[in-house]
Formats: structure tokens, sequence, C-alpha cells
């Protein structure tokens, strides 16, 4: 298998190359050059082991890191530390060390890495640069901390993530990582990002102090191909649960922010597993939902700060990928549209990518609507879920409404309740007034009895060993500060 830019100029760039690289050097995303239908092949062992599966579908992409290699890099990444569950119409996916479902991809993403650097025979040490609206940032760090050959310095925006993300990140040990607190929001800090990877000057300078810069943003193809896993895993488990019959297709809804997580469904229908609909769910920040309805990426707006920060967000970037499916894989095309973007802060699909978009329906919710989601669900049926997940289960029950498609449903349950405890106490009506967020975190539990996973439990008197807060403009100063 080899992987191509969706902007054009790339071709035949091995799987550990693109892995090692980010991003492409004309600016794309790496994207595989075929899908394999693999659903056919192996539906009949619908009660493979996570990590099994993991195997089956990971090497069809990465072919060129070697098999024990690769099953190393599974091992090691999931065994006793990641698992999802289909419960309800949710595929929980918050079942790791960071309670958010960017352990799915960041927990593999260090591993495969170290293979595709021994793979490639690198040297030099590679510093991995991450932007996080929250959850990115401390799955990278868990992910990345002491892995040999490997630093990792996170970027998040100091009043834009929630108490407990913030904690989590600014306690992380390990003698590799660095976090810095930016004044500004996430878009600032991915563009940042962005700019230090587009500038060569910059790299080279880096380079000779024995640096390699690499990303673990959700543009990685090591992050994006990991996903596709855990669509197969709930689909199977929905047969296993009797919920439909194998071969039945179903929709998914997600909640979405950079377009990750949809894209990786949409991936796994390339390799034929039955999916009818993908829902596409935002929150205020809705700039997804009008392009779905209009053909129209429009970014030009504020952002909006909402209970569910990790989708707070006006530029997807994994929906670069999606166009590039719709438009034939034509690169010149995406490289008209992301120059518009860039430029005027929009642009307009063709009609041959709207008419492909029609699998896709996007729909936002409110933060009253996400509130009375989570309120409902927990007083019918005794079960909570968090701000993003709401979103979703929110978006989906528009679907229904309209369409009155009611095929089986995936909701994507991307967050424990517990990482967002404030916001899920005042949709329930817990008082929480006074309370500090690890008190909330207690009271909920105390209200209603849900076990607080196991990682949060004592974050509170973890020590704070990052405390650096830089402006937004100096985050290339700030990574040299480091470095040095
Ligand atoms: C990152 C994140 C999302 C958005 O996922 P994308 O893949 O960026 O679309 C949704 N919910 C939570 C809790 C997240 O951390």
């Amino acid at each position: 298998m080899k992987f191509q830019s969706t902007r054009g100029l790339e071709k035949d760039v091995s799987s550990a190359e693109a892995i090692i690289r980010g991003i492409a050097k004309d600016g794309g995303l790496y994207v595989p050059e075929s899908f394999p239908n693999l659903f056919n092949l192996i539906k009949y062992d619908k009660d493979l082991s996570y990590e099994e599966l993991a195997f089956k579908i990971i090497k069809e992409y990465f072919t060129d890191i070697n098999e024990e290699d690769l099953k190393d890099a599974i091992n090691d990444a999931y065994k006793n530390r990641f698992e999802v569950k289909v419960n309800k119409d949710f595929l929980e996916l918050y079942h790791g060390p960071t309670c958010a479902f960017k352990d799915a991809a960041l927990l593999f993403l260090p591993q495969i890495m170290k293979r595709a650097k021994k793979a490639l025979g690198l040297k030099e040490e590679i510093v991995i640069l991450t932007a996080t609206s929250g959850d990115t940032g401390k799955a990278a760090l868990e992910g990345f901390s002491n892995v040999d050959g490997f630093k990792v310095v996170v970027y998040y925006p100091k009043n834009g993530v929630s108490t407990i993300q913030e904690r989590q990140m600014v306690t992380q040990e390990g003698n590799n990582v660095k976090v810095f607190g930016i004044t500004g929001n996430f878009d600032n800090a991915q563009t940042g990002v962005k700019e230090i990877f587009g500038d060569e000057s910059f790299k080279e300078e880096v380079r000779r102090g024995g640096y390699l810069l690499s990303s673990a943003n959700s543009i990685n193809i090591g992050r994006l191909v990991p996903q596709i896993v855990y669509y197969f895993y709930g689909y199977f488990k929905l047969v296993g649960q009797g919920k439909i019959k194998l071969g039945e297709e179903i929709n998914v809804a997600v909640p979405t922010g950079n377009f990750g997580n949809i894209l990786a469904s949409y991936y796994a229908k390339r390799m034929g597993l039955p999916v009818h609909k993908f829902i596409c769910a935002s929150n205020e920040n809705k700039v997804l939902t009008e392009f779905f309805q209009t053909g129209i990426y429009d970014k030009r707006r504020e952002l909006i700060l909402t209970e569910s920060p990790s989708m707070d967000i006006l530029v997807s970037s994994n929906l670069e990928r999606l166009l590039f499916e719709g438009s034939g894989r034509d690169g010149e095309e995406i490289k008209r549209l992301m120059d518009s973007l860039m430029a005027k802060g929009v642009y307009k699909v063709s009609n041959k990518i709207s008419e492909f978009l029609k699998d896709f329906y996007g729909n936002f919710a409110n933060q009253e609507e996400v509130s009375k989601a989570i309120s409902d669900i927990y007083e019918k049926e005794g079960y909570l879920i968090d701000t993003h997940t709401a979103v979703a289960k929110v978006v989906n029950e528009k679907y229904v409404k309209e369409t009155g498609d009611n095929r089986q449903v995936l909701i994507g349950s991307t967050a424990s309740p517990y990482k967002f405890p404030r916001s899920i106490c005042s949709s329930l009506n817990i008082n929480i007034e006074e309370l500090n967020d690890f008190e909330v975190l207690n009271k909920l539990f105390e209200e209603t009895k849900v076990e607080i996973p196991t990682n949060l439990v004592g974050l509170a008197k973890k020590s704070i060993l990052h405390k650096e807060v830089w402006d937004k403009n100096e985050m290339k100063q700030a990574l040299l500060s480091y470095l040095k």
C-alpha cells in the first residue's frame, strides 16, 4: 500500500514515511491509494478480540512495517489499556487512560511511529507537536511519555479547556514531555502548529539541533487508520447482541470536531462495512452543519466556547480527505478549495462533490438541547452521557425525525461524563455551588453512583509540573526554549 497527498503533488509514499512526516510537502494530507474491501473477508470472524481485529485492518495499510512489529505495536498500544463497549446505541470509546476516545488513536500512534522510525533507519530524535482543544493533548502525552527517541510538546488554549482537562495535562509525568498554555483559542494553536510545519528555515534550524518535527494531530494517517477499527468492532458487537443481522446497514452519528472520527467511519464503509448514513453532529460552532446543507464551507465567524470544548473548531482539517474522495481524487481541485479557505476563509464545492456528500447528514445541537438530552437519558435509563456524546444524540434524533429512517444507529460516545462533571451536574440539576471541579466529580458520583474512572480519581492530588503560558504568536520561541 502506498500513500498520496490530497493536493496532488506527492504519490507513492510508503506508510512509514507518511506516518513520520505527518503532513505532505504540498500541505496536503496523506491518504491511502485504495481501500481494501475487508468486510467480506472477516465477517465470519466477528468474535475477534479488539487487538486481533485491529491487526487485520491495520495491516492492510501499513504494509512496510513487518507483521511482527505491527502486532507488537498493537499490543503495546491497547492490551490492558483500552477497551471499546457497545451500550444501548452508544459506541463507548472512552475506556482508556485519558477517558476520551482519542486514546484509540493516540495510544497506537507512538507505537507505530517507533516502528516506522526503525523501518526508515532514522537517527534523529522526533519531536511531536500537538495543538489541542483538550483531549488530544493529554492523549498524546500519555501515548508518547517515555517512548524512546521521541519528545512530545503540547500547546493548549489557556482558557479553552476544562479544569479537569487542563489538570490532566499539566500534571503529566515523563522525561520527554512539555506542555504550553497559549493565549488564544484552539484555532490559533492549530494555526501556529501548521505554521511551524510550513516554515522550512525554522525546521532546518531545529534539524541542526538533531530533531525532526512531526505531528500527532488527527491529520496523521497513523492516527486515522486505527480509528477504522472501532467501527468494525462496534458493528460486530451489534450483531452479537442480536440488534442487527450480519450485512444489515447501520447509521453512525458522530460528535464532530476535526472530522477524524467520522472520516474513519467513512473509510470503514469503503472497506465494506455496511453503513447507510453518516450523521455529522456539531455544537453551536456549526460550520459543518451549514456545509452539508449548502456546499459552502465558511469559517468567517467567531469561535463560540461551548460545553463540548473538544468540538469547538472552525476548520475541520480531515474534511479535506473526504473532499478528495468526493472530487474523484482530484488533487488540483482540492488545492484550489484549500487555498480559497486560506485566503478568503470560504469555499464552495462543485456539484459533483455536493452529490457525493449526500451520504452525510449535518446538524447541530445547542446547549439547551444538550442539557435536556443528558437529563432525559439519565432519568429514563440511569445512563450518563457526556456533553459531546449528547450533541450526537440530539442530532441523531433530529435526523430520525426528519427522515423516518430508523435503522440501528451507533452513536459515538467520545468522553466519560466525568471529564465534564460541571456541565453534567448542571444538566441534572445537581447543586454544585461553591464546589471546585474535583468536589463536583465526587458530588456527581454521590448522586448517580456511576463509577468514576480510576484515571480521574486522584488527579486533584497530583503535582503541577507544567506552568508556562506563551503568547499565540510565540509558539516557535516556546518550542526552541524547550529544545535548548
Ligand atoms: C476530539 C473529540 C471529538 C471530535 O472528534 P474529531 O475526530 O476531531 O471530529 C469529539 N468528542 C470528544 C470528547 C473529543 O475529544
